[in-house]
């Protein structure tokens, strides 16, 4: 076998200059070194080892791990990259106690429609620091008559979430969706809410604050004669997440009089995005969350809706992307499937049509490919291609007999 050489500095590889292989070229690690000292600056990076700890990366790494998942959402990213980073600096390093200086728990708000991708950052987080996760819908909670034992039944998934490792669940994260559903009725808004909304934010108030709290174990109610384990919360990163319909109108409110300048009836969507932007606390109360609760999650960011060309980019991007996992489940049937840019985008204007965000992609893409993988086995050998027909009139997809796997 020939001696592999760098594509970049043409140099052999050797013992002391070992080369790596990218997909379609090879780097020698003197190359690597040059490349980082440009990067980074001068320093001798043999000489400085990075303190690693497994379970605190760096802003810059969590951002980019979640752009490898989740598509657009930089600025989300970037706000919970140094969020996430933060909350668990101050967990796993030793701070010193010398003086009165405590930093306080920054819990989490994520803004943004439903399927614009809030679960998954929170999933993503969660997968890659290897802590254990909690994930759970707000609306729920109001249904129970004993609101509070409820909501400590979180506590309950994220300690299964930990194999039942005490510890482990109080360094977790808790990601709860849709807490716009149990804000308050505020003055201006007409819709009619569940009247324990408050009840349930203050219950949810309690165990974010950090508090000790007694779970039952198995979960459901308290039953007197019941042991109970004990989670303390004070380490638990809480992210809540919600679409907060009519917020950009109460920020708008809020800014008044300057916004009226720009004279406009109707704004575009991107401006609405925009006005999400400026979000501040007290637009939050205005809507109906109670001040404490909006008091502790501190760090508020906010996701944009998913437009048709992110809804390719989702379908076809990210690592193990729909379309690749439906690549991957024909290929065991030595079947490839291909899919024309224009059927994507179709796919992507349906899953806008569902008003259900990216979380429609899935269940469009199960309906398309049905008729073919109820054929699949025996179409061993050749490359299905799914044009814009298919989506549109329900075509037949293009069969082409494989040259390769014939
Ligand atoms: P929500 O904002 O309602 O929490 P989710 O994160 O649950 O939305 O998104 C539902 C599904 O849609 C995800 O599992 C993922 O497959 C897809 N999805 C949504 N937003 C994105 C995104 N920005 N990038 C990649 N996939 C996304």
């Amino acid at each position: 076998m020939s001696k592999k050489v760098c594509d970049f500095c043409t140099e052999s590889e050797s013992d002391d200059n070992p080369i790596i292989a990218g997909a379609e070229a090879y780097i020698c690690s003197n190359c690597v070194v040059s490349a980082y000292k440009i990067l980074f600056g001068d320093e001798d990076v043999s000489e400085t080892p990075v303190e690693y700890n497994e379970n605190l990366l760096f802003p810059k790494e969590i951002k980019s791990i979640l752009d490898d998942y989740v598509i657009g959402q930089s600025q989300a990213k970037k706000t919970l990259s140094v969020a996430v980073y933060n909350h668990y600096k101050r967990i796993f390093k030793d701070i010193p106690d010398e003086d009165d200086t405590k930093i306080d728990k920054s819990n989490i708000l994520l803004v943004g429609p439903t399927g614009s991708g809030k679960t998954l950052l929170a999933q993503t987080i969660a997968r890659f620091l290897d802590v254990p996760i909690a994930i759970t819908d707000a609306t729920n909670l109001t249904e129970a008559g004993y609101v509070g034992e409820d909501v400590e039944n979180i506590l309950t998934k994220l300690l299964q979430s930990a194999d039942g490792d005490v510890a482990r669940a109080e360094q977790g994260i808790v990601f709860i969706d849709e807490v716009d559903k149990v804000a308050r009725m505020g003055e201006n808004r007409s819709i009619t809410r569940d009247v324990s909304g408050e009840g349930v934010q203050q219950a949810l108030l309690k165990i974010i604050e950090g508090s000790v709290v007694n779970i039952p174990p198995k979960g459901g109610r308290k039953h007197p004669n019941q042991d109970f384990i004990q989670i303390d919360t004070a380490n638990i990163l809480f992210i809540c997440g919600g679409a907060f319909d009519g917020l950009s109108d109460i920020i708008k409110r809020r800014l008044g009089e300057n916004m009226m300048g720009f004279g406009q009836d109707k704004r575009s969507k991107k401006e609405e995005e925009n006005m999400l932007h400026l979000v501040e606390s007290g637009d939050l109360v205005s809507f109906g969350l109670i001040p404490e609760l909006i008091g502790r999650l501190h760090v508020h960011a906010t996701l944009n809706e998913i437009t048709v060309e992110d809804m390719v980019k989702i379908l076809v991007e990210p690592k193990n992307s729909i379309v690749k996992q439906y690549q991957k489940l024909f290929a065991i049937d030595e079947v490839v499937l291909t899919f024309e840019e224009e059927a994507l985008e179709l796919i992507g204007e349906k899953a806008i049509d569902r008003k259900t965000g990216a979380r429609g992609l899935r269940s469009i893409m199960e309906d398309i490919l049905l008729d073919i993988m109820y054929e699949l086995p025996e179409l061993n050998g050749y490359e299905v291609i799914i044009t814009a027909d298919v989506i549109k009139n329900l075509a037949k997809p293009i069969y082409i007999k494989n040259k390769k796997t014939a």
